[in-house]
């Protein structure tokens, strides 16, 4: 433990963004420079617990050695510090951008004091990591005789990947995408995770050894059973990309998207040809309303901004949530509370109040009679969502982006198999040995259990890949 009294002597104080008027002229990262000697601070306040929950239970699905980590950190060993974080993690600087960070949720500090800035700590030391050329290819130096395609490029794809070529296995990644990274890639914005952060792990795991494929769909332009006939284990990390819709009247107005369909036209174009290609849906100058919160209502929010939208509403069905813990959400389950994510900063910024409008319901889209989308009109509902008569309500709108969630997995590989779905369409395969009902074919993350978050994929990810091998080998040293 660095500091015994550090927790008593220094408050949280978390990384500034950089300020809002300035980021949304630009899509490049919303962070600021790590500044050392106050996240030496920072670190000081972890306790070293007995029992850390940040790292186990509630707190980090990949169960991160955080306090070992906060402490060389206060202790100025950060190279050691990163060894500790890679012991672990396979994706520090995805992770250190894009969590929401559970453990912080599940900090013993937090019991009685705002909880130690974990993740930024994370960020910082990955970020360290490359800046000092500490982070390098690390090929096997060892080769089975075993090949594994892995079939999708999110985070769950590449951490199997990662782990399955440390173990000596041959691993190839197919990817439908013309980019590698899944979601990583065309999901979340760049100016939450910058496309050059994650093209240079992407390099890394080539130069140790990892075959990628692009524009490679399988079940499609790639026979699923030949894939299969070829390698010793194929896994599915397909992702759940399957949108879910808003079927009330005049669902067809043209205006109306998949909040998917707008982010990523907007990446492509954006890496492409620095948006000058115009093949991207552009909330320039329009009346966008986003039916839905979560990442990608944000995400949403965030990326019409930065084209320079005229209005913006985020639209919830449920209620608003509580600024404090309910007493039915106690530490250290994952706080259930009010937050102001970056996007509706950005937006309170550019239009002077939150964007956020809450217990309303959708009922229906109108449109003229070119069926270009004019409006939406919609009520209000109660906690139990039960419309309140009378508050029915018309607004005005341009743009309207559909971001309620993901249902299941596309079916068509699947389906090419005989392979069996869950009730919920998920791709069937226990979190014990994630093997599907088709011998040498596994599936995880996303595709297995639904959507989720980016460091349960990971998660996921590298304990499928233990499992194919110890499969594949009788035993396995994976951890
Ligand atoms: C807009 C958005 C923002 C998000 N923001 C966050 C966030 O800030 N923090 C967080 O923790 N989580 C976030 N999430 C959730 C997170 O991104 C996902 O839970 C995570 O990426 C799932 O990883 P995965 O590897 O299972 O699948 P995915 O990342 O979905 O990757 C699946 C890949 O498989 C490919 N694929 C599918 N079918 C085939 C096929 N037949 N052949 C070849 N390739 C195929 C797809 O093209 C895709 O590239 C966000 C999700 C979205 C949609
Ligand atoms: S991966 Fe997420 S939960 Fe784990 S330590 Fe990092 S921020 Fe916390």
């Amino acid at each position: 433990m660095g500091k015994p009294t550090g927790f008593k002597e220094f408050d949280r104080e978390t990384e500034p963004y950089r300020d809002p008027a300035v980021r949304l002229v630009d899509f490049e990262e919303l962070y600021t420079e790590h500044d050392q000697a106050h996240l030496t601070t920072q670190g000081a306040r972890c306790m070293d617990c007995g029992v850390p929950f940040c790292q186990s239970g509630n707190g980090c699905p990949i169960h991160n050695l955080i306090p070992e980590w906060n402490d060389l950190v206060y202790k100025g060993r950060w190279h050691d510090a990163l060894d500790r974080l890679h012991k672990t993690n396979n994706f520090p600087e995805f992770t250190g951008r894009v969590c929401p960070a559970p453990c912080e949720g599940a900090c013993v500090l937090g019991i009685t004091n705002p909880p130690v800035t974990i993740k930024n700590i994370e960020n910082a030391i990955i970020d360290r990591g490359y800046e000092e050329g500490w982070v390098v290819p690390n090929p096997p130096s060892v080769r089975t005789d075993k090949k594994i395609a892995v079939i999708g490029s999110g985070p769950c794809g590449l951490a199997a990947a990662a782990q399955l070529n440390k173990a000596g296995h041959n691993v190839t990644v197919y990817e439908r995408a013309d980019r590698i990274g899944g979601l990583l890639m065309y999901g979340i914005p760049n100016m939450k995770l910058d496309k050059d952060v994650v093209e240079r792990r992407i390099q890394l795991m080539r130069d140790e050894g990892i075959e990628f494929i692009v524009n490679a769909d399988v079940g499609k332009n790639v026979d699923v059973k030949t894939l299969i006939d070829n390698n010793d284990a194929v896994l599915l990390a397909t992702g759940a990309t399957m949108a879910r819709d808003l079927p009330i009247p005049n669902r067809d107005a043209k205006g109306v998207h998949l909040a998917m369909e707008f982010l990523t036209a907007n990446t492509k174009s954006l890496l492409d040809s620095n948006l000058e290609d115009g093949n991207y849906i552009s909330a320039k100058d329009k009346d966008v309303i986003v039916i839905g919160g979560g990442d990608t209502g944000t995400d949403c929010i965030g990326t019409s901004l930065r084209h320079g939208c005229k209005s913006l509403v985020n639209f919830e069905l449920l209620p608003k949530p509580p600024a404090e813990r309910a007493p039915d959400n106690p530490w250290p389950l994952w706080p259930r509370i009010y937050r102001v994510d970056y996007g509706h900063a950005e937006a309170a910024d550019r239009f002077g109040e939150d964007p956020r409008v809450y217990s309303i319901m959708s009922k229906e889209f109108l449109k003229d009679e070119d069926g270009n989308l004019t409006g939406i009109v919609t009520v209000n509902v109660d906690e139990k969502i039960q419309e309140i008569p009378g508050t029915e309500k018309t607004w005005k709108a341009d743009l309207i982006l559909l971001s309620m969630g993901f249902l299941q997995p596309e079916h068509y590989i699947n389906e090419a198999l005989g392979m069996e779905t869950d009730d919920r369409g998920n791709f069937k395969a226990t979190k014990d040995d994630f093997k599907t009902t088709v011998p040498k074919v596994y599936a995880a993350a996303d595709c297995r259990r639904g959507q989720d978050l980016v460091v349960r994929a990971i998660n996921e990810g590298r304990e499928a890949a233990r499992e194919i091998d110890r499969d594949l080998m009788g035993s396995t040293q994976l951890p």
